[in-house]
């Protein structure tokens, strides 16, 4: 039942008429409400001022709009992509910023996605030079055709002295051996679950096993090697067991509290787990999506949970 509403709001997320008529009447409103934090740079950044001002909470910024492959919309994507960055520094908040290596070209040309993130890269490194916090180019993960291109992108920033930081999924197989090397390199690493679904022979691909695998991850993530080498883990779930889990091995291994790892969940879910976590002394971060390409977004968040059906059949009929 949970598998089939997720395909279903996946398939409504990818239709172009529906998404077409969605952004553009009074129907999604109440849907872009919750999940995104306005269409334009301006409003991003208010939320991302408002969170830290009122529920000490940070903000990783993200502008809409993925699989991108024409020039225009890449370059679209890239300039929104600096202006937050810049913006986020003149309001003095932490300069972090989420891409996709598809928003900004690679599906045109790798070689285009690394010239970009650079560009980007450098932006944040400029607009936060002035002030301390968490300044970061955080690469979201995709599906497994750009794993390979996104960590070598990743290494090619960091290694050019760029704050930047990728994220890893436990769906994955492979990503025990991902961790281990970015934690030897003293990386910093955002675990998620993964939005996607692959074969057995590379993917768990029970909910029971991709958590079983999470827990392994964080046991890496928290371990006494990976605090020796200076690596920052970024556990990004809304599932409160695995916060729990998480929070025990960091007190277990001596990483401290509020500063040396955070939690991170997407604007619109769990927020009362998210200001909760604050109040306790944790570091949290919302993933805060700005832009009007809003639709793919909101369709998947309310795909993760069947529950989400009421809120999208009231907003379809206020509409
Ligand atoms: C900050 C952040 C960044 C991410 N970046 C990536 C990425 O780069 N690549 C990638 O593949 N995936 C990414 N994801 C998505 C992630 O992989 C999962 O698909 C998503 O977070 C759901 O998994 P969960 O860990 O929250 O656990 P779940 O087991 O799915 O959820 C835990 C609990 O939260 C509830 N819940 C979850 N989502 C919702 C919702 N929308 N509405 C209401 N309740 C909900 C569930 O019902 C359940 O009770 C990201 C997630 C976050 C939080």
């Amino acid at each position: 039942m949970r598998r089939l509403w997720q395909m279903t709001m996946i398939k409504l997320a990818r239709s172009q008429r529906v998404k077409a008529w969605a952004q553009s009447s009074r129907a999604g409103t109440a849907l872009a409400t919750r999940y995104v934090a306005g269409s334009n740079v301006v409003e991003g950044v208010a939320c991302a001022t408002q969170l830290l001002r009122n529920k000490q909470i940070r903000a990783s910024l993200f502008y809409l709009g993925e699989y991108v492959d024409t020039p225009e919309l890449v370059a679209q994507n890239v300039a929104a992509k600096i202006a937050v960055a810049t913006a986020l520094g003149d309001a003095g908040l932490d300069v972090h910023v989420s891409v996709d290596p598809t928003q900004i070209g690679h599906q045109l040309n790798p070689a285009i996605a690394r010239q970009n993130a650079f560009r980007i890269a450098e932006a944040i490194a400029l607009a936060s030079r002035s002030h301390a916090g968490s300044h970061m180019l955080m690469l979201d993960m995709e599906d497994q055709g750009v794993t390979d291109a996104t960590l070598a992108l990743h290494n090619d920033i960091r290694a050019a002295g760029l704050p930047v930081a990728v994220t890893l999924q436990a769906y994955l197989k492979r990503s025990a051996n991902d961790m281990n090397s970015l934690i030897s390199s003293g990386a910093t690493v955002r675990l998620v679950k993964g939005a996607f679904a692959a074969g057995a022979d590379v993917a768990y691909t029970t909910r029971r096993e991709v958590k079983s695998n999470s827990r392994n991850l964080i046991d890496l993530m928290f371990s006494k090697d990976a605090k020796a080498t200076g690596f920052k883990p970024i556990i990004a779930t809304h599932d409160d067991e695995l916060q729990h889990y998480a929070s025990q091995r960091a007190k277990e291994q001596g990483w401290v509290k509020g500063v040396e790892y955070e939690f991170e969940m997407l604007l619109g879910v769990h927020s009362e787990l998210a200001e909760l976590q604050a109040s306790n002394g944790e570091r949290v971060r919302l993933y805060t999506p700005f832009g009007s390409d809003w639709w793919p977004h909101a369709m998947r968040r309310i795909g993760e949970n069947p529950a989400n059906g009421m809120l999208l059949a009231r907003s379809l009929v206020s509409g």
